[in-house]
């Protein structure tokens, strides 16, 4: 059948991809990383062939884990545009997300304060996160973001916890877990990433899922995990309330909620009103790191792979 969705954006991380499966494989520049950031760009890779040989016309992919530069562009097919660093505008990260018509989330993890693999709400110094009483999960930040640009949530893949909570905001969203509790040994990557494929192309089929946001006013308590001092230093920098080491602060809906959020996690004043140039320095950063985990993935890389991978040598003359 056909696919009715012509243009997909995929979310793209790599805690809940199938090559992170330690902290260390999320932190830019570890050996562990290189590796992860090969599995997340062959995850990335796979769902990008089955949706295209279904029909999908156009795929944006933004790489949205760190530094923003995680994914090997050569790994994914060329009609895919990846989209890498971040970018100022509308949607957080994302710019005008148009003219996607349809959201597919990869390799996203569980709330903070919740039991997933690696479980984070846009940064691990936040211990716990809840609105209205609930943990909130990124999904639910970056879904609730891109719905007044009329894209539906269609497909989610991370931990069970991570999965769960996705349908606990999107009820009907497809979802497909990658389940690391017993660890990588015997854990088949290129099945499992079958699977991955399959179930990101039946989304497409599947009744679009409607998403539950949460109505405003939204009571957002946020606790830092490094105790009492980070979180004296973010209430006295954005003028929010502090109990201890919770922030405490009210969102009047899901879009406010998430600025305040990217405030007190990323930003200060000075760095957020000097955005405009230190953006571009930021994502300069992650480019040079990509040059080192070409060389990292060059250097480990099995022999075989290397031979007829895409950046093999041409054949001496
Ligand atoms: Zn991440």
């Amino acid at each position: 059948m056909a696919s009715m969705v012509r243009h997909i954006l995929i979310i793209a991380d790599i805690e809940g991809s199938s090559g992170c499966w330690s902290r260390r494989g999320a932190v830019f520049l570890n050996r562990e990383w290189a590796q992860a950031c090969d599995g997340m760009s062959a995850d990335v890779a796979a769902v990008a062939k089955s949706l295209l040989n279904d029909g999908v016309e156009s795929i944006t992919v933004n790489d949205f884990h760190r530094t923003g530069y995680n994914l090997l562009p050569e790994r994914i097919p060329p009609a895919v545009k990846v989209v890498q660093g971040y970018q100022a505008g509308p949607v957080p990260g994302i710019g005008d997300p148009r003219p996607a018509e349809a959201a597919m989330f990869l390799g996203l993890h569980a709330a903070s304060g919740t039991q997933g693999f690696l479980a984070h709400t846009l940064t691990s110094r936040l211990s716990d996160i809840r609105v209205n009483g609930r943990p909130l999960p990124e999904v639910q930040l970056f879904a609730a973001s891109l719905a007044p640009y009329g894209l539906r949530s269609l497909f989610f893949s991370g931990c069970p916890v991570a999965c769960r909570q996705a349908q606990a905001v999107i009820p009907q969203i497809t979802t497909y877990a990658i389940d690391k509790s017993a660890g990588r040994t015997g854990f088949d990557a290129d099945d499992w990433r079958a699977g991955l494929a399959a179930s990101a192309r039946d989304a497409l089929h599947a009744a679009a899922p409607a998403m539950i946001l949460p109505q405003g006013p939204l009571h957002t308590v946020v606790t830092f995990r490094d105790g009492p001092s980070p979180a004296k230093a973010v209430a006295r920098r954005w003028g929010v309330e502090r109990q201890h080491d919770q922030i405490r602060f009210v969102a009047a809906d899901m879009r406010a909620l998430y600025h305040v959020l990217i405030r007190i996690c990323y930003l200060t004043p000075g760095i957020e009103k000097h955005l405009g140039w230190l953006l571009p320095l930021f994502n300069a950063r992650g480019r040079l790191g990509m040059a080192w985990l070409r060389r990292q993935l060059r250097k480990h890389a099995p022999r075989a792979r290397l031979a007829d991978g895409p950046r093999a040598a041409p054949p001496a003359p």
